[in-house]
C-alpha cells in the first residue's frame, strides 16, 4: 500500500535509517533451547509489566506514521503463545501505513494457526530449527517437539506464507555434523535456511566462543558437499539489507545465508530497532540502556512525545556492539527477553 505520510527518517549519528521494528510479544517460551535458556529457574516478566495489545497497536501506529517504521517482525520467546495473535496482526495490516510482517517463531502450534495468521496479513514466517534428529532435537531444545515444528513449517508453506525461512544455530559437538543435511533438507522442502552464529545472549550466561560454530566453518563445511555461489547484496531484493550473506546453490534455485553476527559484524548496516515485552525500547540487540515506553503510554504521554523518546533512543545508538573487544559487557535481558 502507498504511504501515507513521509516522516523524517529515523536517524542515528552515524548516517543509519531505522526502518525494520521488532516486537517481543512475549518472553515465554514452550522449548529451553541449550544455547538460550537454562532447563528452569528463569522469571518471566511480571503479567502487568506487559504491553497490551492496544499499547502495542499505539506504538506501531506511531512507528509507522511518524517515524518510517517500513516492516515489523514479531518474535519473543515465543510469539505464537500471546493470546490472540492474528487479531494483533490484523489490527497491524489495517494501520494505514502498514508494515510488512513478519514473524519468528519455533513453529510449535504454526500448524494450527499458519492460515488464521496469513489471512490476519501475515507475509513472511521463520522457523528456528536446529536439528532433524528426534532425539538430538529434544537434548537441544529439552523439549519432545520436532514432528509439531516440522508440522508447522509444512503449513506455514501451504497458507502461503512467503518466504518460508528457517534458523539454525550450530553448537559445536551438538548439530555441527548436520549442517549439510539441514541444507538438503531445505533445498528439497523449498525452505530457506540461514545459519546463525551463536551469540552471548543465553540467559544463563555459559556463551563460550569455542562452541561457536564460525561462518568460516559452516561455509567450508557446506564447501565441502555443495558449490556456493555468492549472491551479491544488489542482486538480494528485499533481503539486501538483512545481516545474511547469502550464496546459492549451485544447480538449484536455493539460496542459503550465514548471519555472522560475532566474526562478521554488520553492525555498519544495522537498519534495526527492539522494542520488549515490557515496552522498553533498545537500538541494539546488545544495548546495556533502554528507553522507557510504557512509563510514557501510561504516564499519558502524547504521540510527539513518544516519537521524541523514540528519535532520542536511536540518536544514542553506538556504531556496533564490542563482542570482541577486551570490555565487552553483555546486556542484563537475555535473548529470549529482548526479542531475536
Ligand atoms: N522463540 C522464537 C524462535 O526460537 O524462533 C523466537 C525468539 S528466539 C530468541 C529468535 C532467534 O534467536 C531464534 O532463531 C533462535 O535460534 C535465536 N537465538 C536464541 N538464542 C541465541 C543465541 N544465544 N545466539 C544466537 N541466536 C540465538
Ligand atoms: Fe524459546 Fe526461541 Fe529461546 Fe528456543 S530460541 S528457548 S524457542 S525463545
Amino acid at each position: 500500500m502507498p504511504r501515507t505520510t513521509h516522516p523524517a527518517p529515523l536517524l542515528d549519528r552515524f548516517g543509519r535509517v531505522h526502518t525494520d521494528l521488532r516486537v517481543s510479544l512475549t518472553d515465554r517460551c514452550n522449548l529451553r533451547c541449550t544455547y538460550c535458556m537454562p532447563a528452569e529457574g528463569l522469571d518471566w516478566l511480571p503479567k502487568p509489566d506487559l504491553l497490551t495489545d492496544e499499547e502495542l497497536m499505539r506504538l506501531v501506529r506511531i512507528a509507522t506514521t511518524g517515524l518510517g517504521i517500513r516492516s515489523l517482525r514479531l518474535t519473543g520467546g515465543e510469539p505464537l503463545l500471546r493470546r490472540g495473535l492474528p487479531d494483533l496482526i490484523a489490527g497491524f495490516a489495517s494501520l494505514p501505513d502498514a508494515p510488512e510482517l513478519s514473524l519468528t517463531t519455533n513453529g510449535i502450534g504454526l500448524a494450527r494457526q499458519a492460515d488464521a495468521l496469513r489471512a490476519a496479513g501475515l507475509h513472511r514466517v521463520n522457523v528456528s530449527l536446529d536439528t532433524l534428529r528426534p532425539e538430538r532435537f529434544r537434548a537441544l531444545t529439552r523439549r519432545d517437539r520436532l514432528a509439531d515444528v516440522l508440522d508447522g513449517l509444512a503449513a506455514a508453506k501451504r497458507a502461503g506464507l512467503d518466504p518460508v525461512k528457517v534458523n539454525a544455530v550450530p553448537v559445536r559437538g551438538v548439530n555441527d555434523d548436520e549442517l549439510t543435511e539441514l541444507t538438503a533438507w531445505a533445498v528439497e522442502h523449498g525452505y530457506r535456511l540461514r545459519f546463525i552464529e551463536s551469540m552471548p545472549l543465553d540467559a544463563q550466561g555459559a556463551w563460550d566462543r569455542e562452541r561457536m560454530v564460525t561462518a568460516d566453518e559452516i561455509l567450508a563445511a557446506l564447501g565441502r558437499v555443495f558449490t556456493l555461489e555468492p549472491v551479491a547484496r544488489a542482486d538480494a531484493g528485499r533481503d539486501a539489507n538483512a545481516p545474511a550473506e547469502q550464496w546459492r546453490i549451485a544447480g538449484t534455485d536455493a539460496v542459503v545465508g550465514v548471519i555472522a553476527s560475532v566474526t562478521r559484524p554488520f553492525c555498519g548496516g544495522c537498519d534495526r530497532v527492539r522494542l520488549t515485552a515490557d515496552g522498553q525500547l533498545r537500538n541494539c540487540l546488545f544495548a546495556t540502556e533502554e528507553s522507557d515506553l510504557r512509563a510514557l503510554l501510561r504516564g499519558g504521554a502524547d504521540d510527539e512525545a513518544i516519537e521524541s523518546a523514540w528519535r532520542s533512543c536511536i540518536a544514542g545508538k553506538g556504531p556496533g556492539h564490542a563482542i570482541n573487544s577486551a570490555d565487552f559487557r553483555r546486556p542484563e535481558r537475555p535473548m529470549s527477553a529482548i526479542g531475536g
